[in-house]
């Protein structure tokens, strides 16, 4: 790990576990100060004394992504108080399975609120604060990176809801880029495969036997793997943008 994002400061989505607490101390090993986003402050606590001791600079932001209102505060406190917005990751998410004919329409809304509706708000908040920090010179550039999923690139029977959030990062992602990318604001997409997170937990024990059977069986990508290639688009040349990046278990078909 070098120092690549020394001077900068990235705000990440989901902080509190899985893999965007992993991603929050890969940024913090490269040197970026990190603003730590999500609704579980002990759990952002933790990990914001953890890295401060490391050495790191971190500032913990208890919000919810489904209201707009708190997004918005989430990014101006970032600037606010870190002083500028490099880099932001959009992690956070939620995934409940299953038919959607046995769905609630009310899990379907939470999924975009935060999934859909959550990130592209925390864009919009945070794009004028990326644009000033990438036109600061001619070093500089500011990254948006998308967690999106497998999900959002093949959609499957008991996951409509999910997948449709995710394929919507994806064509979000894609049309930003198209507007951005003059300005050094770099937007990419990353797809991870099965993670071992806790992702599932949310879903009825049925659900969360029937990924144990589909997954159970080979070694899932941990979050720090996502992680490191989440570090790797954000310290790439500035010149360099990786749009796109799906990585999956070895041994996930
Ligand atoms: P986790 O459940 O471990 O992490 C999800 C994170 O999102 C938590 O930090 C949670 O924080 C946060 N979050 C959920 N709801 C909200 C909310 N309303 N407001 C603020 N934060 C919220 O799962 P993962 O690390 O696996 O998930 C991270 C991302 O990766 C998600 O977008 C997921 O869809 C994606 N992904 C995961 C895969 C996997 O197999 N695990 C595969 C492909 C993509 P808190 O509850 O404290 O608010």
């Amino acid at each position: 790990v070098d120092a690549a994002l020394e001077g900068t400061v990235a705000l990440v989505t989901g902080a509190s576990s899985g893999i965007g607490a992993a991603t929050a101390e890969v940024l913090a090993a490269h040197g970026a100060a990190v603003a730590l986003v999500a609704r579980r402050a002990d759990r952002l606590e933790e990990l914001s004394a953890r890295l401060n001791a490391a050495g790191g600079t971190t500032l913990v932001i208890a919000a919810d992504m489904a209201y707009e209102a708190q997004v918005r505060e989430a990014v101006e406190r970032t600037v606010t108080e870190l002083g500028r917005l490099d880099t932001l990751v959009n992690n956070a998410g939620l995934m409940i399975l299953g038919p959607a004919a046995a769905a609630t329409t009310d899990e379907w809304r939470r999924m975009v609120d935060i999934n859909l509706t959550g990130l592209m708000n925390t864009t919009h908040a945070a794009l004028p604060h990326l644009a000033a920090a990438a036109a600061e010179g001619s070093r500089r550039v500011a990254d948006v990176v998308n967690v999106s999923s497998v999900a959002g690139r093949v959609a499957f029977a008991g996951s409509s809801a999910y997948c449709a959030t995710k394929y919507g990062v994806v064509a979000f992602s894609e049309a930003l880029r198209q507007e951005t990318a003059g300005r050094h604001v770099r937007v990419s997409v990353v797809e991870p495969g099965a993670v071992d997170t806790e992702l599932r937990e949310h879903n009825s024990p049925e659900v969360q036997e029937a990924l144990t059977r589909r997954f159970g069986s080979i070694e899932r990508l941990r979050a720090r793997d996502v992680a490191d290639t989440i570090g790797y688009v954000v310290t790439r040349p500035r010149h360099v943008a990786v749009a796109e990046l799906l990585v999956r278990p070895t041994e996930q078909v």
